[in-house]
């Protein structure tokens, strides 16, 4: 009731003393990152219950997913903050094949992806009966999406007029709604700007948090090379068909060394044991897996070969020579040159071969690598 009044402009509905009314809810996107935990920190000293989300994708926080229980304590001891994960890569996969304001410098579609974050975070304050949403964003930090106009129109696109606070830049912005209600106290927010660090630092030690993590990136789609390697994986690198692409899919492209075999067959190979292990988690029913049972060295994963592989025989028996080829040439040498070995290739089902293959000569895949 109080949100729809919120949302109708509805004012008057409202107990404007804070103190008299139930805790106040909001709803914090949480990157992690010092801005953010600053944001958190800022509303939560003014009483108000903080629900911080951490939307993640393929293409950033995705190993978060595995161990939420963790994320959560871990953020909890070092800064007090309850968050929890929401897990946005279905529509954020659909966003990159098009998005509608366009990429920045790399991969990344920074202003869609600030839109479809905010959507999400609106429906769950919605759903959740919150009052207001905010973020850390602070005015003129970015070269693009952090321009007041810039920062207007991802709220518009995304429905958060005028209930979408920065507590860190907010006294150079318009007053919002949660401000003129009276349900968060403007005079204690803040009014930074720029690139600088300063004024977070120091609003960082007032209020004791020393535990943060450096300003880095943590999304891949602003990394040049895997940025890269992702565009070309939606330009149709890989004959695995561009309508279904999956989360795990994107895991796969950001692991291992990447393979692209003649008929743009794709094959994935381990560099260590974890990477093994990842690919082998990662093995849909219609990839095809390879390892030498008897010998230390990669995994290999061949995408979809169930379906992308002509079902001749010949055709068969080529593609598995190039990739246990692959997987007897990057495993463990014999003074310091790859040796021959059996390599085991599971292909679904209870389909599986061995085979005793020669390493590939580096001349013949080199062009293969991506
Ligand atoms: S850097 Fe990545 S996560 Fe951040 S807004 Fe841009 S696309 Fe989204």
């Amino acid at each position: 009731m109080r949100l729809q009044s919120i949302l109708m402009g509805k004012a008057d509905d409202y107990n404007h003393n804070i103190t008299s009314m139930n805790k106040i809810n909001a709803i914090g996107l949480f990157s992690g990152g010092l801005d953010s935990i600053l944001a958190c920190r800022i509303v939560a000293a003014q009483g108000i219950q903080v629900q911080a989300l951490k939307f993640v994708t393929p293409f950033f926080g995705h190993d978060l997913l595995a161990d939420e229980a963790r994320f959560q304590q871990d953020i909890f001891d070092k800064y007090k903050i309850e968050a929890e994960l929401v897990d946005l890569s279905e529509g954020y996969i659909e966003l990159l094949r098009k998005p509608a304001h366009g990429f920045g410098k790399n991969f990344n579609p920074c202003i869609d992806c600030k839109i479809l974050m905010l959507r999400r975070a609106r429906e769950l304050m919605e759903e959740r009966g919150a009052s207001f949403l905010f973020t850390g964003e602070v005015r003129g930090q970015r070269p693009m999406s952090q321009q007041l106009d810039t920062l207007q129109l991802i709220e518009k696109k995304a429905g958060c007029q005028d209930i979408l606070l920065r507590p860190l830049s907010a006294k150079l912005m318009p007053p919002t709604l949660p401000e003129q209600q009276g349900l968060i106290d403007r005079t204690q927010l803040h009014g930074l700007a720029g690139r600088g660090r300063k004024g977070q630092l120091a609003l960082a030690r007032e209020l004791g948090i020393t535990n943060f993590p450096a300003p880095a990136g943590g999304c891949v789609l602003t990394d040049p090379i895997l940025a890269a390697r992702i565009q070309r994986f939606y330009q149709g690198l890989f004959a695995i068909g561009q309508e279904g692409i999956t989360a795990e899919d994107i895991c796969l492209l950001l692991i291992g060394r990447q393979f692209r075999l003649p008929g743009g067959h794709w094959l994935v190979l381990g560099r260590n044991e974890q990477e093994n292990e990842r690919l082998t988690a990662l093995r849909g029913p219609e990839d095809w897996l390879l390892f030498m049972p008897e010998r230390s060295g990669p995994v290999a994963l061949l995408r979809r070969a169930a379906v992308t592989v002509a079902a001749e025989e010949q055709e068969q028996v080529k593609l598995a020579l190039w990739a246990a080829g692959l997987v007897v040439r990057y495993g463990q040498k014999t003074e310091g040159r790859p040796l021959a070995g059996n390599v085991l290739m599971e292909q679904g089902g209870n389909q599986r071969k061995l085979c005793d293959v020669a390493p590939l000569p580096d001349e013949l895949f080199k062009d293969w690598i991506v």
